[in-house]
């Protein structure tokens, strides 16, 4: 068998058919229920709090704060109430022993920062009234019980941290603590979630006033939060319901946070392949995230180094090569997604293209891969990327589906737009690399969402994709504003 052959068999494991993105919607459906019931395993469907989007016209100077790894971002956002807004931002690095250290020595560095940053840019905030302080929305990307807009309580500390102290404290209780001990005139006001916040910058952002439905990322990882009605998050509303903190009941909707990455670790729809479960076993929690595992950047690297590995050794990929021993194929999740785009967007006959950047990233001399290399490796990224792309429209069509967005078909005019012949466009706001970069990764998703009956062609026409840009921090600020307005 040739090697184009081979690894035509081998996409060919990659496949994710029409009949299987509608039995991977059909399961999507059922844990999203479950979840809204109960705590499940798999997708958590956690309550924000947050009980409405923006519309656009929203105004007011607030902060945001984000605090998710290596760096601390402090930004101020000017909202201009016209669907656009200003962003000032600063950014520093947190000191690794930090990181390590207690509740007071980590939240009064991150409290300076928001000092240093209200002194250079809001300095006309320093007042006694508390109507003219600022409105803080806090990102912060840890796993947190969340139990009111502005009340979280740390689970566990993950990328490095280790704070043992503030486990179990309410992080916004923490940071405002400190920024009080620093008389500042600021007011910690939300707990953001990241994908929370690409909603919330999208729908200010959107065109048309329509309110955006769904946030997602496909970056480092994936996950969605879409608005609700209250009334089907039966664990937070029912009679039964326990340990439930307050929210604003007004608008009947609350934005759920859905952890999708955890989609089906159960494994009774995804797709699976050698790859993927070699994947699975080398990683630091086999059996979770598998959904994730799948689709987002930082496993489709992984994926790809895994299949060009079983193609060097049983089908002589790069045979005639020298790959040193700790090139960056042979070091496990050392390929960057953003080889598969680069390789994806090759159009060369002579795939001049793959072969400059499997020599810059993989460090295979460009002069000794033959074209049919080239095309092998070319043919296994097309199927990684299609796949993730088809899987990612399954937690879209499954939540369009059961917010009955489609059914029945809207038909009202927008701003005193004259749409009286088309229906109403269902946004959605996405962030994240793979989606932003990765070569037709929109068009194979819409092609995943044809294939879904109750979307059908006039359902994906219907939605509107646009990436939320600066979620994080006008995401924040837009919560901040709607925790405000409630307290
Ligand atoms: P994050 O999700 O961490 O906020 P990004 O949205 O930039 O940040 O996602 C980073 C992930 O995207 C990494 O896993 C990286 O491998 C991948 N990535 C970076 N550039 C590209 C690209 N051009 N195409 C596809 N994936 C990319």
């Amino acid at each position: 068998m040739s090697l184009v052959e081979k690894a035509t068999k081998i996409a060919e494991e990659f496949e994710y058919s029409p009949e299987q993105v509608r039995k991977g919607v059909k399961e999507f459906l059922r844990l999203m229920n479950d979840g809204l019931q109960n705590d499940g395993r798999d997708m958590t469907m956690i309550p924000t709090y947050v009980t409405g989007v923006p519309n656009g016209t929203e105004k007011g100077v607030y902060l945001a704060v984000d605090l998710g790894g290596t760096n601390f971002r402090v930004c101020s956002v000017v909202l201009n109430g016209d669907t656009t807004f200003t962003l000032t931002q600063s950014k520093v690095a947190i000191p690794k022993d930090l990181m390590v250290s207690d509740p007071p020595s980590l939240f009064s560095f991150l409290a300076k920062q928001v000092a240093d940053f209200v002194q250079e840019h809001h300095s006309d905030h320093f007042s006694e009234d508390p109507e003219h302080h600022l409105h803080l929305g806090f990102t912060f990307s840890f796993p947190v019980d969340q139990k009111a807009i502005n009340k979280g309580y740390l689970i566990r500390w993950t990328k490095g941290f280790d704070i043992p102290d503030a486990i179990g404290k309410d992080v916004c209780a923490l940071l405002q603590k400190e920024i009080d001990a620093l008389g500042l005139p600021v007011k910690v006001a939300a707990l953001v979630n990241d994908t929370v916040g690409t909603l919330m910058a999208r729908s200010y952002t959107s065109p048309g006033k329509t309110g955006t439905l769904l946030g997602a990322i496909f970056g480092t990882g994936t996950n969605g939060a879409y608005v609700e009605k209250l009334d089907r998050i039966t664990k937070m509303t029912s009679s039964s319901a326990t340990d439930v903190g307050e929210y604003d009941t007004s608008t009947g909707e609350m934005v759920v946070n859905t952890e999708w990455g955890s989609f089906d670790n159960d494994m009774n729809v995804l797709p699976d392949s050698p790859y993927d479960r070699m994947l699975d076993q080398n990683s630091v929690n086999p059996g979770i995230q598998m959904f994730e595992k799948r689709v987002s950047g930082m496993f489709l690297g992984e994926i790809l180094r895994n299949a060009i590995l079983s193609m060097k050794k049983d089908a002589e990929l790069f045979a005639t090569s020298t790959i040193a021993e700790d090139s960056t194929l042979n070091t496990p999740w050392s390929i960057d997604t953003s080889l598969l785009s680069y390789i994806e967007a090759d159009s060369t006959k002579d795939f001049s293209v793959t072969k400059e950047q499997l020599q810059k990233d993989l460090g295979i001399s460009a002069s000794t891969i033959s074209n049919d290399e080239a095309q092998a490796v070319k043919i296994l990224v097309h199927a990684i990327g299609k796949r993730s792309a088809r899987l990612s429209a399954v937690p879209i069509a499954a939540i369009v589906i059961a917010t009955g967005k489609l059914s029945p078909p809207a038909q009202v005019p927008i701003d005193g737009l004259n749409l009286k012949d088309l229906s109403l466009p269902i946004d959605i706001g996405v962030d994240g690399s793979v989606v932003e970069f990765y070569p037709g990764f929109e068009k194979f998703f819409r092609e995943a969402l044809r294939d879904v009956p109750e979307v059908g062609e006039k359902g994906e026409k219907r939605i509107r994709i646009g990436v939320a840009k600066d979620g994080s921090g006008v995401g924040a600020a837009l919560i901040a504003l709607i925790a405000k307005m409630q307290y």
